[in-house]
């Protein structure tokens, strides 16, 4: 197995489990590891302290065990898979009758970093971010099919617009099991069609649970605006709580479509809601002044750490749209899902978008990613979700 030697005293990240080696703190590797490749990493002093994925890039080794004597081999995708499988059984998200939609597996806090899996009834939409994870591909499927048993009968892998291109992987998406025909799962007794062929991410944002079921919990009367809907999630769970009008508003047309498709599957015949495939400046900017209980949960503003400049603006921008226009005793609901844009810089941009409106703001909720996404706690990167829930007045 390749070598990698780190400079002096750049184990300390290391030391403390964090899962990245940057390319930066490699003084020398022994050969030319492939992409992709488990290499070994030596500290200066040539004492064993990682093993890992090698890529090419800003992070060179995703690590995946701290053990010399842990093989990366068939045993070890069906331990770690196991083990997600039982934290997800274990908080309660893997076998409830009402709920079939969970992530089994979310990267570093599962300690797997570059491999998610989310569960879709039957399916299993599995995306690699890494070479590594790209290359065990088969390996991961048939651990997955062992461990998970009879939960899933079919295993679909997305991993076209996840893997870094110059890698030349040319990853296809497709089925490495089965061949699901059904794509309606179910999430807290409401029906999504999940499109894992074509959608974003795996199909669905399944992040977003717990936060559209308190949503419900608020939407009883209200109007209700959904911004950047793309499968209508929050619109769902309005008008399940209640909600007297529930508008939905995309971009993207074939989000729009999706949005719609959804709400058919739930509440066939209820005129509550419409949906609309526009900007949200745009929209924000033209739209009548009706409505108390507005969704921004927008796309990631900055991708980098170089953006972050510019989303923070963004979101600033953004928000003080909606604080503009919320009926008084309004509550807003307001997202970023930027891994660069911190909680304090995030409630920054949201508290000055505030300050510019005048209005009284209270903080009703912080929220953030749910438990079947968990955080490992040497990686504080992986806590990328941030929410505020807002009374305005
Ligand atoms: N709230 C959703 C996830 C939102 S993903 C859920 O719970 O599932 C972000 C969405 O923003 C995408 O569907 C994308 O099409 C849309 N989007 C991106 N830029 C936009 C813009 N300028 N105006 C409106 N929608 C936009």
């Amino acid at each position: 197995m390749y070598k990698v030697y780190l400079k002096s005293g750049k184990e300390e990240s290391l030391k403390r489990f964090h899962p990245w080696v940057f390319s930066g703190a490699i003084a020398r590797i022994d050969g030319e590891p492939e992409e992709g490749e488990v290499v070994e990493v030596y500290t200066a002093q040539k004492e064993f302290i990682a093993k890992g994925h090698f890529q090419i890039g800003s992070i060179a080794i995703r690590v995946l065990t701290f053990r010399q004597d842990e093989a990366i081999d068939f045993n070890f995708w069906k331990q770690r898979l196991s083990s997600a499988l039982a934290l997800r059984l274990s908080i309660g998200i893997a076998e409830r009758p009402d709920n079939n939609t969970y992530r089994l597996v979310h990267g570093e806090g599962d300690n797997l970093p570059g491999l998610v899996i989310d569960i879709y009834n039957r399916t299993a939409v599995v995306q690699a971010h890494s070479a590594g994870m790209h290359l065990e591909r088969m390996t991961i499927a048939e651990a997955l099919h062992e461990v998970m048993a009879d939960r899933i009968d079919h295993i679909y892998y997305k991993s076209e617009t996840t893997l870094p291109f110059k890698a030349d992987l040319y990853p296809e998406n497709g089925f490495l099991r089965g061949k699901s025909t059904d794509n309606i799962a179910l999430e807290y007794g409401l029906k999504f069609h999940i499109d894992w062929l074509k959608g974003q991410k795996t199909g669905f944002f399944v992040d977003q649970r717990e936060n559209r079921a308190l949503l419900e919990r608020y939407a009883a009367g209200r109007n209700v605006l959904n911004m950047f809907c793309y499968t209508g999630g929050f619109s769902v769970y309005a008008m399940r709580g209640g909600a007297k009008l529930v508008h939905s508003v995309d971009s993207s047309a074939k989000a729009v479509d999706l949005t719609n498709q959804n709400i058919a599957l739930n509440f066939p015949d209820d005129t509550r809601h419409r949906a609309y495939a526009e900007d949200a400046f745009k929209y924000l900017d033209r739209m009548d002044p009706v409505y108390d209980l507005i969704v921004l949960d927008p796309p990631a503003f900055a991708k980098h750490r170089d953006a972050l400049r510019n989303a923070l603006i963004g979101y600033r921008r953004l928000n003080a749209k909606a604080f503009e226009k919320i009926r008084p005793g309004g509550i807003l609901f307001t997202f970023s899902c930027s891994q660069a844009v911190n909680k304090e810089q995030f409630r920054t941009a949201v508290f000055t978008a505030a300050a510019l409106s005048g209005r009284r703001v209270r903080i009703l909720h912080q929220l953030t990613q749910p438990a079947d996404h968990p955080v490992n706690i040497y990686h504080p990167e992986g806590e990328y979700l941030k929410g505020l829930v807002l009374y305005v007045e």
